[in-house]
């Protein structure tokens, strides 16, 4: 993955808090799934007088964002940091221009523990998608534990990938489908799992269209593979069959690592060959079977 050296880009789109979360009280754990919006819906649902607030904003963290240091696609091909910003930028430009009324959303960079319109959350839940404030988290430490925990390949894409999954939960939100999640089921077909792999099909949808946003030059095979590779990697029967030994579908409720890369070459093929290709190639409500 190439970013176009002199593309401009627009770190407003992240913010960054790392350094305000650390010390603050953990809730939470295990978990460590991608995008765990049943959880932070779960958080949402529950008592609210648990949930504890971070630590006092002012006296914690830098002021200064190393975000606002990224300029342009040079900046995203030198730097981890800016390369999230170009992604977010990429997906949101893609968005912009394949969604009527889409409104951006901001990614903040965490670490430790953030609050959330959703609630505290910690790094444990992994990155996700709050519906309540719009916004998209992610302490970059989930990157390592993709490797190190998960068994992925790794690679710039992947890292895409995870945050195009998260934007994926953005569209859902503005059209109305993400709250199909909040019935609380499992298994391989159920609406939990259905809305989980539309995040994948639309995040493929941007990869197949990442070129033509102008903040990318090049997306090789071998970026495509690292994406499929992390989808794998998160699937409920990997993860199941590494944690527990068997797999147990009816428990499900991200889809297994075929379901994921399934749907998120769905939505890359769509807009790789078709420029015209809509949002309707990711409903994954319409299909009988996932
Ligand atoms: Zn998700």
């Amino acid at each position: 993955m190439r970013f176009r050296r002199g593309v401009e880009l627009d770190p407003s789109q992240v913010s960054d808090r790392r350094g305000r979360g650390r010390g603050a009280v953990a809730v939470g754990g295990g978990g460590g799934l991608i995008g765990l919006v049943v959880l932070v819906l779960s958080l949402l649902g529950g008592d609210g007088g648990s949930v504890l607030l971070d630590a006092p904003l002012g006296s914690l963290g830098s002021a200064e964002s190393p975000s606002a240091e990224c300029r342009t696609g040079a900046d995203a091909n030198q730097q981890d940091d800016c390369r999230i910003v170009g992604v977010v930028n990429s997906v949101q430009a893609f968005w912009g221009q394949r969604l009527d009324g889409y409104r951006p959303s901001t990614t903040a960079f965490f670490e430790g523990s953030v609050s959330t319109g959703c609630g505290v959350a910690t790094a444990a839940v992994g990155p996700f998608y709050c519906p309540v404030d719009q916004g998209v988290y992610i302490d970059l430490g989930f990157y390592d534990e993709l490797r190190s925990r998960f068994g992925a390949s790794g690679g710039p894409f992947a890292e895409a990938y995870v945050i195009a999954h998260e934007y994926g939960h953005h569209v859902e939100n503005l059209i109305g489908v993400l709250e199909r999640s909040r019935d609380g089921s499992s298994g391989p077909q159920s609406s939990g799992v259905r809305v989980e792999l539309m995040a994948d099909c639309l995040a493929g949808m941007w990869a197949g269209g990442a070129v033509a946003t102008g903040y990318i030059e090049e997306l090789t095979q071998a970026d495509i593979d690292d994406g499929l590779n992390a989808a794998a990697a998160i699937g409920d029967d990997r993860i199941q069959e590494r944690v527990t030994g068997r797999v147990d579908p009816e428990s499900w409720t991200h889809g297994s690592a075929e379901q994921r890369q399934v749907w998120f070459l769905t939505g890359y093929r769509s807009t790789a060959t078709d420029t015209g290709s809509n949002i309707e190639v990711c409903d994954t409500f319409s299909v009988p079977s996932i």
